[in-house]
């Protein structure tokens, strides 16, 4: 029922005991990159996948949450005597699951994972354009394992399988490509500590370079995850409130509404600035996103200094 390749045989054999425990569901720590009709699944149909809803399938940070992450952060950098470091380069190890179904389905190919991965290294270097951030992480392949599972393919039992086949320390990066109503998930920094054993990000398998998902197929689902994997909120966070938390950069306008497309000039909020529709950690279509703000890069380094490092 189960096929395998590569190293994860000893994986399997777990799965069997495992799958007879009906372990607890944790409360996930989560953020989304949702297609419309992630909520409505039945009625929506096929024609719900490549839009983007405003519903978020994430534990919600409130405003105090939020505030209490940022102390928390702050706190960890002080002791730490990094609250002032800026990353200056970091490579990042990536280990690829590929979570296809019994019949082939969702099978990526190697090429797929390995443009996947310059897409990572393009976004985060900032080389879409002038006006981006060049973060300093780069990202290496480390390790791409393939199974055969029906259930895990849709993205069932998630926590079991990604604790059975995660790799690697706080700082890799795990990708788990599979077949669900979004269009990635992914797990904060914050939450490392508590859930070490399911961080990392999953994606809808056809948004990788060259998939099927009309819109969402260059590859920047997984640079969207990866911001959220990095500490990132979306630039809509806190809505037209920035000083109730907003996302915590300073250089991303206050935006109420997740983009749709890219509508150029779109401003959702009376505060000064356009919205940031061409931000990897808006909802815009994959041709619209263009890069990281400089405010985000010094984010992401300090809560790699604080929690990945
Ligand atoms: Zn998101």
């Amino acid at each position: 029922m189960t096929r395998l390749r590569g190293a994860a045989t000893a994986a399997a054999v777990v799965l069997t005991l495992a799958a007879t425990l009906a372990p607890a569901q944790a409360a996930e720590p989560v953020a989304d990159r949702a297609p419309t009709g992630c909520v409505q699944p039945a009625s929506a149909g096929a024609a719900a996948k490549g839009g983007r809803a405003e519903v978020q399938d994430h534990r919600d940070v409130s405003a105090a949450e939020q505030r209490a992450i940022e102390e928390r952060t702050a706190d960890i950098l002080r002791a730490k005597g990094a609250a002032a470091s800026r990353t200056a380069s970091v490579s990042v190890p990536v280990y690829v699951h590929v979570m296809a179904a019994a019949d082939g389905t969702g099978d990526v190919t190697d090429k797929q994972i390995r443009d996947q991965i310059a897409v990572l290294n393009t976004t985060f270097a900032g080389r879409e354009s002038s006006a981006a951030a060049d973060t300093g992480f780069t990202f290496t392949l480390a390790g791409v394992d393939r199974f055969y599972n029906d259930k895990w393919h849709i993205d069932q039992q998630s926590n079991q399988y990604r604790r059975l086949t995660r790799q690697g320390g706080a700082d890799a990066l795990n990708i788990w490509l599979v077949e669900f109503a979004y269009l990635g998930i992914a797990t904060f920094p914050w939450d490392y500590g508590s859930s070490g054993d399911i961080d990392g990000i999953r994606v809808l398998w056809s948004s990788l370079p060259g998939g099927t998902e009309t819109n969402y197929n260059l590859g920047e689902t997984a640079t969207h995850e990866a911001g959220h994997w990095f500490g990132l909120f979306h630039v809509f966070q806190g809505g037209c409130k920035e000083s109730q938390g907003g996302d915590g950069v300073a250089d991303t306008p206050a935006q109420s509404v997740a983009t749709n497309g890219c509508p150029e000039g779109q401003d959702s909020c009376p505060s000064e600035g356009l919205d940031s529709i061409h931000n990897y950690m808006d909802y815009s279509y994959d041709s619209c996103y263009n890069q990281f703000s400089l405010g985000q890069s010094t984010r992401m380094s300090e809560m790699w200094a604080a929690y990945r490092a």
